[in-house]
């Protein structure tokens, strides 16, 4: 056998499968046999229509082919994480491979057979399951990262502006972590999974007082730490509005539009740390997976799995926002 299938972007909101060559590994690179592709955020291509088959960026599943003398073998159940490191520079080699140095190489998952090179890939411990491992990606990685970089604890009231798939997964994390959680949103569907995954208020943002609400749920002081999921530049305002003084803030949904910030009064002055968060240091991977292991309400926060051969009906639920975690079986 030397094809393979894998899902394409035929149009507009048009998915499908097609036939390709199964990919062949280089050097330090290892072939995998996916089992499991989580979706993410592939729902923007299929709106946009333009014909390419990259869909997918997180994959579990089980290597077939490896160097002799590398990281892995056939046979070896592995998690791979989104994008590639060169596995070579300072970032790469101290677990952040996600800030390689190099552009990291552009990945296609939601396909029968994957490349990818050891710094992208942590084993699968013996006692998870490829569905639980599947959580290591986006799912509960992106927010896990987040949770690290801001010190989440058990004293601490966290608010999550936005409960798509990422922030329910920030929701598991921190509930793990023993906070408190305040949620911002308004779908009802995913406001019902999070309050089964355990979160302890929510508020509308299309309310006008969300801002004071959620001061006076905190003794009007505000949450010690925000976690914004959303990408949308009114929820990184409230979290920097609603944070407490000397507080945490990070950004984990992309956004590529303006966010206004005054220096003085929003950082300097209120003392605030703002950063960044992209996935999580590879070398927390074991820290994740206990969160998998030890949090068992994390079966609310997957709500469907298709075949592969679905696509076009699992990229139209995630369109219609009535769904958290989508994952994906390319076999079936
Ligand atoms: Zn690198
Ligand atoms: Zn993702």
């Amino acid at each position: 056998m030397t094809t393979m299938k894998k899902a394409a972007i035929l149009g507009e909101r048009q998915a499908g499968l097609v036939e390709r060559p199964i990919p062949q590994p280089k050097g330090r690179e290892v072939l995998i046999k996916v089992m499991v592709a989580p979706m993410c955020t592939e729902y923007k291509a299929f709106l946009e229509g333009k014909p390419h088959d990259c869909l997918g960026h997180e994959a579990v599943g089980e290597v077939v082919e490896a160097a002799p003398g590398g990281l892995f073998r056939p046979g070896d159940r592995v998690v791979a994480m989104p994008l590639s490191g060169c596995g070579e520079c300072d970032l790469c080699l101290a677990g952040d491979f996600i800030h390689c140095l190099s552009n990291p190489m552009q990945d296609s998952a939601m396909s029968q057979y994957i490349v990818k090179p050891e710094v992208s890939l942590r084993k699968i411990p013996d006692d998870l399951t490829y569905e639980q491992a599947a959580l290591a990606c986006c799912g509960l990685g992106a927010s896990f990262g987040a949770m690290q970089k801001l010190s989440v604890a058990a004293y601490d009231t966290l608010l999550v502006t936005g409960l798509g798939p990422v922030g329910l997964g920030a929701v598991i994390n921190a509930k793990y972590c023993g906070a408190r959680v305040i949620g911002v949103e308004s779908n009802p569907y995913r406001i019902e999974v999070a309050r089964r995954l355990g979160i302890d208020e929510v508020v509308d943002p299309r309310d006008p007082d969300a801002l004071e609400k959620i001061k006076a749920m905190t003794g009007g002081i505000g949450p010690d730490c925000a976690v914004d999921c959303s990408g949308v530049p009114a929820a990184h305002r409230l979290c920097i509005d609603a944070v407490r003084r000397k507080g945490k803030v990070a950004f984990v949904g992309e956004s590529h539009t303006e966010t206004p910030v005054v220096v003085s009064r929003d950082l300097i002055r209120k003392g605030i740390h703002l950063i960044g968060s992209w996935h999580y240091n590879l070398n927390d991977f074991p820290k994740l997976a206990n969160v998998i292991r030890r949090s068992p309400e994390a079966r609310h926060f997957v709500t469907h799995w298709f075949p592969m051969s679905r696509i076009q009906e699992a990229l139209e639920t995630s369109v219609s926002q009535q769904c958290a975690k989508i994952m994906l079986r390319p076999w079936e």
